[in-house]
């Protein structure tokens, strides 16, 4: 096999890149792949594999959003993005949109590849994962990175029973689908309630991400009552509710 060379952590790449192939995973969930000779040269930076890695998606308008690098193909020269089409009241995103309807063929740009703050740590044999379905790609990958002798309790916020995938690891894996259309409580609020009510005992190490109320009252909750030390726990505020392209 021609061997490969593998570009510093520090780089990142803008590409230009195009839409091969779309995919519905759930209904509200939609699969863009992308490829092209830049894609194919950018499989090959560092970092680009590590679960939860993102980039910046900038759609033909111009306007560019954070996504997670779902899963990568080094042999088609292609990688996948899982993208929430979230819409209604405050709802509504351009990003988003665009993805309803995004078609094989149309050029985009995908500039990264960022970190995103998942480095399973060598002392880690019990850890938690919790967040909604933006953080569900990440989640995902960080799952099928994991070694067998790891315990695994998850948290997932979706809207309702469609929105359930699949779940793949060699972990020993306990995940809880949250629904949150049933709640009727505001994003994030039933995940944050139900990690707080169950995860009282010790966890090696947290990750979660999704909407930023909900983060901050999980981070406080993991770090200010639970005294874990800061690097043991990451909370990543994806979106927050009533503000375009929030950035933490
Ligand atoms: C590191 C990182 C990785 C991410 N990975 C993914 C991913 O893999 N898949 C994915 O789908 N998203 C992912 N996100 C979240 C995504 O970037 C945001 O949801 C983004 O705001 C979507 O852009 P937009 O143009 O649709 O909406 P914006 O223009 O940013 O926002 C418009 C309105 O929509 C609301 N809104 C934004 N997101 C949501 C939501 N999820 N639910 C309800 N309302 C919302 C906002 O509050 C605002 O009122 C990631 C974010 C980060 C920071």
């Amino acid at each position: 096999m021609a061997e490969r060379n593998i570009i510093p952590k520090a780089l990142t790449m803008r590409c230009q890149a195009e839409i091969v192939a779309v995919a519905s995973v759930t209904p509200q969930m939609r699969r863009i792949t992308l490829g092209g000779p830049d894609i194919e040269v950018f499989l090959d930076y560092a970092g680009v594999a590590q679960p939860g890695a993102w980039g910046k998606l900038f759609i033909p308008s111009g306007e560019g959003r954070a996504y997670t690098i779902r899963r990568l193909d080094r042999q088609q020269g292609t990688l996948d993005i899982d993208m929430l089409l979230h819409g209604g009241e405050h709802a509504d995103g351009p990003v988003s949109g665009w993805a309803a309807t995004a078609q094989v063929g149309e050029a985009v740009v995908f500039g990264g590849p960022r970190n995103s703050g998942f480095e399973l740590r060598t002392e880690t044999r019990k850890l938690l994962l919790g967040g909604d379905a933006t953080a569900l790609p990440a989640m995902m990958a960080i799952l099928e990175s994991l070694p067998e002798q790891m315990e695994v309790w998850m948290w997932i916020e979706v809207a309702d029973r469609d929105e359930l995938q699949p779940l793949h690891t060699r972990a020993e894996l306990h995940a809880r689908w949250l629904l949150a259309d049933a709640a009727q409580l505001p994003p994030g609020a039933l995940l944050a309630q139900s990690i707080i009510e169950a995860a009282a005992e010790p966890f090696d190490q947290v990750w979660l991400a999704g909407e930023s109320a909900a983060m901050k009252r999980l981070r406080q909750h993991f770090q200010q009552t639970l005294a874990m030390d800061a690097d043991r726990v990451a909370a990543k505020a994806y979106w927050k509710y009533g503000e375009r392209d929030h950035r933490e």
